[in-house]
């Protein structure tokens, strides 16, 4: 197929998200052939690094040989199947080790982050419905945090540019103050700032929690916020305040999940289990649309009753989709067979390393956590992330800045001669703001 028509056909046809279609005037749409370990092909043969991870969803690999066969042997026994009334074996299977490795009983699955976020507010809220304790029915986040964009997810959401145009037709939240440590006061180490947003929640909850349902925050990183990092004490007094006033916890580690951060859920650095996670993006190793809401064996046993309405009687029509359940076990089995968060850990050491090269660049809060690293940018060039996302692509990387902080999140399987070129690639692209 011809590169140029493709590309016409589909800004004449796709309504691509995230983007004001109009600047694909002078933006470039790219269109992707195939895809190998960390790369991207587009039709003229260029090849783009994948440093984003296809939006945070790829682990291991474009074209992961394990992952694609598991899909492909799934799909000789069965594609799909209703999950009302019937069941399968990915699904069981999938379930069981997810709460095994979480703590959590049982599994709500859907198809997308969003839906996920959806099912943790609506499970908290009829949770305490059922106990007859119907004013608690508020939720409160994080300031910038990010759940998700549908309309009961974006009211949890604190980002004003995917917010504000849509305020009407929002449930009012409250945000607590972020635990950023960007945000810290000069000299205040980010455990103090975590200690000191944990004690203005604890204020706010001691004298709301009557009406409270839930905290839903985005463990460790706050990613659509620009990889806004916190101290893992923050985790563990949140989930001590949530259990004095019997408010629930939802961890969204929808991004962060499966060892984004170093280990397997972020939740782990706080010592932390939530009564609610909410896991998709990586679940299923970048290959097909899964997520799913955990919850405990108190809050599924509140719900078991002779009584219909006191169940849960939400659906998705994929929910438990077998191909999307077999991808994840396989993601699953690499993570237990192939040292995954131990090779993360030694190929994290290089990339910092590597990273030392960039003191001398016009940067500030170079910051890391796991397998995310971010640095914010010193431009008041008003269309940097534009500009820096195009530049990038010239040379062959995958970036997309958000505002002025530059991210990494490549698939785990990054050799060091691609972070090799990762780092110097973007060294170069930054002089220019020197
Ligand atoms: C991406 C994301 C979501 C939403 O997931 P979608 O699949 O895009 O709906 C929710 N929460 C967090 C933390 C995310 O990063």
């Amino acid at each position: 197929m011809d590169n140029r028509e493709l590309l016409q056909r589909s800004l004449q046809s796709v309504w691509h998200p995230c983007t004001q279609m109009k600047a694909h005037e002078t933006l470039p749409l790219i269109p992707i052939r195939r895809g190998e370990g960390v790369w991207l092909e587009d039709f003229d043969g260029n090849r783009y690094l994948d440093a984003i991870s296809s939006w945070w969803v790829n682990l291991f690999g474009h074209n992961n040989p394990r992952i694609k066969n598991a899909i492909k042997n799934q799909l000789d026994q069965l594609e799909h199947v209703i999950l009302a009334g019937f069941t399968h074996e990915p699904v069981v299977e999938l379930s069981e080790r997810l709460s095994a490795l979480s703590g959590l009983g049982h599994c709500f699955f859907a198809s997308d982050g969003a839906s996920a976020t959806e099912i943790a507010l609506k499970m908290s809220f009829h949770y305490w419905r059922n106990q007859g304790r119907e004013n608690k029915n508020q939720f409160i986040s994080l300031q910038n945090g990010y759940h998700g964009e549908t309309i009961g997810a974006l009211s949890v959401t604190d980002v004003a540019l995917f917010k504000d145009t849509y305020a009407t037709l929002l449930r009012t939240s409250v945000q607590m103050p972020s635990p950023d440590w960007r945000l810290a006061e000069p000299g205040e180490s980010s455990e103090s700032y975590a200690q000191r947003c944990a004690q203005m929640l604890e204020d706010y909850v001691a004298a709301h929690h009557e009406d409270i349902a839930a905290l839903i925050i985005e463990p460790l990183v706050q990613c659509a916020a620009g990889m806004a990092m916190h101290h893992p004490v923050y985790l563990t007094r949140a989930r001590q305040i949530c259990s004095q006033y019997e408010v629930h916890l939802i961890a969204d580690e929808i991004a962060v999940g499966f060892a984004r951060t170093g280990t397997l859920f972020a939740c782990e650095q706080g010592r932390v289990t939530p009564d609610f996670m909410c896991l998709s993006k990586g679940i299923s190793g970048g290959y097909l649309p899964l997520s799913v809401t955990l919850t405990s064996d108190a809050i599924y046993q509140a719900f078991y009753d002779d009584r219909v309405t006191r169940g849960f009687l939400h659906s998705h029509s994929y929910t438990g989709n077998a191909l999307a359940c077999s991808a994840a076990l396989a993601t699953l089995d690499i993570f237990a067979e192939e040292q995954v968060l131990e090779k993360n850990r030694i190929k994290a050491a290089y990339l910092n390393e590597g990273l030392q090269a960039f003191s001398e660049l016009p940067i500030r809060h170079l910051r890391q956590t796991g397998m995310i690293w971010a640095f914010d940018v010193e431009t008041s060039a008003p269309d940097f992330p534009r500009d820096f996302y195009r530049n990038a692509l010239e040379q062959g990387l995958l970036l997309r800045p958000i505002g002025n902080t530059v991210y990494f999140m490549p698939p785990y399987v990054i050799t060091e001669a691609e972070i090799d070129q990762l780092l110097g690639k973007t060294r170069q692209l930054l002089e220019v703001y020197a």
